[in-house]
């Protein structure tokens, strides 16, 4: 039976950790967080975001825009917030309403408050080497594996999905990790021939239990990175209950992902203070 990764409590003992660093700052990190429109799933992680940075003594903002707010509208709040002295780190609740460019948008975002690094300048420094914020749910999955002492150095890792927030910086953190690292996407006639092979599995479809016992090897490490509500159940992209006797060791939705991703928007935003206050 594999083990299962506890994100909640990692979380909970990095977010704890954090409390020391913020205490020791001569101002709170200031965390500003912007949702555009009414997703429901966008208002619940917006407003997680806000509790646990309230929790934690941030000094959190929330700008709440319409749905149909106007390109300039968000821009006009994007850039007074990369002004604003108060503000350390800017997250834009995604997804934006279709009408707007989002990566116009973001890209309005310095890079020194990206604390959810989805700028191209934030990309660009993680896929040299040089992570400044590197995306928080790819960076929490690093910190899971590490909770776990699972070997990723010259192990093969697979990652399924390749988009820019998850799926494409993944890939580039299990590399950075010495990892030998193929992505396979919507375009690959047969993932399963690549993730039977691997050490490490990364699901980052978006597709419900995609990833069955027969796609994996015995003893992998399995992450699951995908969230779907079905018949009122919160399920990954792991088949969980089918891959868990095989894997060694697997994230569980929920609480294996998720509650590491909010955890390093908030490490994320008290570096951005530490850095910014640095002299
Ligand atoms: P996305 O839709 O932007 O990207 C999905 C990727 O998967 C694409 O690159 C696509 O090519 C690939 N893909 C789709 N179907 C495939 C298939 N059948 N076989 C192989 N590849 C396939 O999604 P995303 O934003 O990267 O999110 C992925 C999942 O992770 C979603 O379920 C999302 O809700 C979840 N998510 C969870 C967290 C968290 O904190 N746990 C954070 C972000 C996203």
């Amino acid at each position: 039976m594999a083990l299962i990764l506890d994100g909640k409590a990692v979380a909970a003992g990095i977010t704890d950790g954090l409390r020391a660093r913020v205490a020791a700052l001569a101002r709170p990190p200031g965390l500003a967080v912007v949702l555009v429109g009414e997703d429901p799933a966008s208002q619940v992680y917006v407003r997680r975001k806000g509790e646990l940075a309230a929790s934690l003594g941030f000094a959190s903002t929330r700008f709440d825009l319409p749905a149909d707010a106007p390109h300039a509208a968000v821009a006009a709040v994007i850039d007074r917030l990369a002004a604003d002295p108060a503000v350390d780190g800017i997250l834009v609740q995604l997804p934006l309403p279709a009408h707007l460019d989002a990566v116009k948008l973001l890209e309005r975002i310095p890079v020194d408050k990206d604390v959810d690094g989805i700028t191209s300048s934030s990309a660009g420094w993680l896929s040299i080497g040089r992570p400044m914020f590197a995306p928080c749910t790819p960076k929490g999955v690093m910190r899971l594996l590490a909770s776990a002492n699972v070997p990723i150095a010259g192990r093969t890792a697979v990652v399924i999905g390749r988009s820019n927030i998850v799926g494409r910086p993944m890939a580039r953190l299990l590399e950075l990790a010495d990892a030998t690292v193929t992505i396979c996407h919507s375009r690959t006639p047969d993932f399963a021939k690549f993730t039977r092979e691997a050490d490490i599995v990364v699901a980052a479809a978006g597709r419900p239990r995609l990833l069955k016992s027969e796609h994996v090897r015995e003893g992998a490490a399995v992450i699951d990175v995908g969230i779907h509500r079905v018949d009122g159940k919160l399920i990954g992209d792991v088949d969980f209950a089918a891959v868990s006797p095989k894997s060694g060791v697997i994230t569980p939705v929920p609480g294996g992902v998720g509650p590491m991703t909010i955890a390093m928007l908030m490490e994320n935003t008290v570096e951005a203070a530490e850095r910014r206050r640095a002299p």
